[in-house]
């Protein structure tokens, strides 16, 4: 790992590359992307829907604020964090951290997610009026910026009580403005409870497919009845919000646990970012219906397939590679040595790209956006920015390697010289 790697050779984190465009990234960010959520809502949901439309429509303050969306959003991450704390299914070690010692993590968000399905289907039998999901959008995406920001003034103040060895390597500047943007603290925790791993994939995951069945509500509302393509969109992030959940435990050896501080950029992403654009076919689906015909939907559903089958077998091949080389199932394929003692394979799925995974994930995405038609752009805003941060993450990991594994790595590049998609990228 880069973190083993360097523990042989320390160096300060005040000499690490900035990322993301540095202070001016760290300044713009903060500010451009939460206007971007709340602007993507707008459109979608408006009789236009049109990115290019200009002026840009804005909301009206009533729009933006109502008081029930803060308690519900406070309600929905206390309700997790309850479900985080019991005592259900195993409880997994994390990598060996700086200081030799190795994190616990309980692996309990299928779990949640199976729970607060159960409850859904009980408060909806109860006549529960999910589809006002739909007029609170704004209301609760405003209310999550905030609370993002809150969050990470927290953790930006908490992380100068923290030891030097818990620190991120990458967020620990000196720059305020940058380190609060990138995350200073690697797993900020108040005892047990580690905040970095509960927001990655509980309540910003969860929120989403929850949103996404208001949506399919309030079209059920209007319409009578959910359209094909709602039924699709829905599955398909159901699909994959539920497969991230199932194989939680691979999140503790991804980049964003393992080597990104909790910062602004993860806290954003995960509590505001992800529910509240991720899904907004849904949302636009309610204000323009499409009528799917059978073999377009099957063509979809079949993308959605190939792209779901490359995404989990490249996952799955590379994490079991990692937690047991000789197992069977990837005992035979090729590799090449490292001098830190690790492997990379050369065959099997990381054979035919050096990043299978978003191949799988990208073809999803358009998978995503195909139900909403041609006549618009912006159900397809999430492909498009998708492909930007999976090559930009690409690049990212790439450098990361090649510290890593120096040689090793150029060696691999030659054998397998495409990043994302075969004989293109
Ligand atoms: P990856 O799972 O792609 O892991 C990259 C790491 O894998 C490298 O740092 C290296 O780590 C190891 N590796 C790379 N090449 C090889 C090889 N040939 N053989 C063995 N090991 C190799 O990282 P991500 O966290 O970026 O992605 C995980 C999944 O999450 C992906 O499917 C991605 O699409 C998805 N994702 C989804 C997002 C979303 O918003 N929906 C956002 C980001 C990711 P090492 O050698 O140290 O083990």
């Amino acid at each position: 790992m880069r973190l083993n790697n360097q523990a042989s050779k320390p160096r300060s984190s005040h000499d690490t590359e900035r990322e993301f465009g540095g202070t001016l990234g760290a300044l713009c960010i903060p500010i451009f992307l939460p206007l971007t959520v709340l602007f993507l809502i707008c459109m979608s949901r408006s009789p236009e829907a049109s990115v290019f439309q200009w002026p840009p429509l804005l909301p009206s303050s009533d729009e933006l604020w109502d008081p029930l969306a803060p308690l519900l959003l406070l309600g929905w991450i206390a309700f997790h964090a309850l479900l985080y704390l019991m005592p259900l299914g195993k409880v997994s070690e994390g990598l060996v951290l700086r200081d030799g010692t190795r994190l616990k993590y309980p692996i309990n968000g299928f779990h949640g997610l199976c729970v607060t399905g159960v409850l859904l289907l009980l408060f909806l039998g109860l006549g529960a009026p999910l589809g006002h999901l739909f007029e609170l959008l704004l209301p609760l995406a405003v209310s999550a910026v905030a609370m993002s920001f809150l969050l990470s003034v927290y953790l930006y103040i908490r992380s100068f009580w923290a030891p030097s060895h818990a620190l991120a390597l990458g967020g620990n500047t000196g720059n305020p403005l940058y380190d609060f943007f990138i995350g200073r603290e690697l797993n900020p925790r108040i005892g047990n409870f580690d905040l970095k791993y509960f927001c990655e994939l509980r309540p910003g995951l969860i929120g989403w497919v929850v949103i996404n069945l208001g949506m399919l509500m309030k079209e059920v509302e209007l319409r009578g009845s959910p359209s094909l393509a709602m039924l699709l969109v829905n599955s398909f992030q159901l699909l994959y919000v539920a497969d991230a959940l199932w194989n939680e435990e691979a999140v503790l050896t991804t980049m964003d646990i393992v080597h990104d501080g909790f910062g602004f950029m993860l806290v954003f992403g995960d509590l505001a970012w992800v529910p509240f654009t991720y899904g907004l076919q849904a949302a636009f689906l309610v204000v323009h219906p499409q009528t799917l015909s059978w073999l377009g939907a099957a063509v979809i559903v079949t993308l959605n397939g190939i792209g779901y089958y490359i995404f989990r077998k490249s996952n799955s091949q590379k994490n079991q590679f990692r937690r047991e080389p000789t197992h069977p199932s990837v005992a035979r394929l090729e590799t090449i040595a490292t001098a830190t003692g690790k492997r990379l394979l050369v065959s099997g799925w990381w054979g035919l790209v050096r990043h299978p995974n978003y191949l799988g994930d990208l073809l999803m995405a358009l998978a995503w956006s195909l139900p909403c038609g041609f006549s618009h752009i912006m159900p397809y805003f999430y492909v498009i920015y998708f492909a930007v941060l999976l090559i930009h993450r690409e690049d990212r990991d790439e450098r990361q390697c090649r510290t890593k594994y120096g040689i090793a790595w150029d060696t691999y590049c030659r054998r397998v010289p495409y990043r994302i998609f075969p004989y293109i990228y």
